[in-house]
């Protein structure tokens, strides 16, 4: 491996940057990622950055169901960002469709619509477990 392609690697597992979307949830795993984005946190000393832009992302915390509306845009989201790239199914919701499932308009979990690196169950998901979820997704990068 080049000398490049190590440098680019260390720099990626020490600064992920991440996309938030809700594909259909309640809102109460949001308020906790919000949460966890608040200097209470200050996850930007751990590298972790929130990022606007899915072409800039490189990890995609997705909370909620998937749902007839919501599941082509998060597809476009995911088709955008730039590999690699990592899925977080965040909260019970996300994990399998949760208190939604059986609903007329929910496909389940995230992982009916797009591929997903590591699941994160809670109804809300705490932020100290959504933390430690993305430095453990980050020691898998080597
Ligand atoms: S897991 Fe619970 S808190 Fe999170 S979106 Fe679903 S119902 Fe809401």
């Amino acid at each position: 491996m080049s000398i490049i392609k190590s440098i680019l690697r260390w720099a990626r597992k020490k600064s992920l940057w991440v996309l938030h979307y809700n594909s259909g949830g309640c809102n109460g795993c949001d308020i906790e990622i919000v949460d966890l984005l608040t200097p209470r946190f200050d996850v930007e000393r751990l590298g972790i950055l929130a990022e606007a832009s899915p072409r800039h992302a490189d990890v995609l915390l997705c909370t909620g169901p998937v749902t007839a509306q919501s599941r082509d845009r998060l597809i476009q989201i995911y088709n955008q960002m730039p590999a690699p790239k990592w899925v977080i199914a965040v909260g019970s919701c996300g994990c399998s469709g949760g208190v939604f499932t059986g609903s007329y308009n929910i496909h389940g979990g995230i992982d009916k619509a797009i591929p997903v690196s590591m699941y994160i169950p809670g109804c809300p998901c705490r932020p100290e477990a959504v933390i430690a979820g993305i430095l453990k997704l980050s020691e898998t990068i080597d």
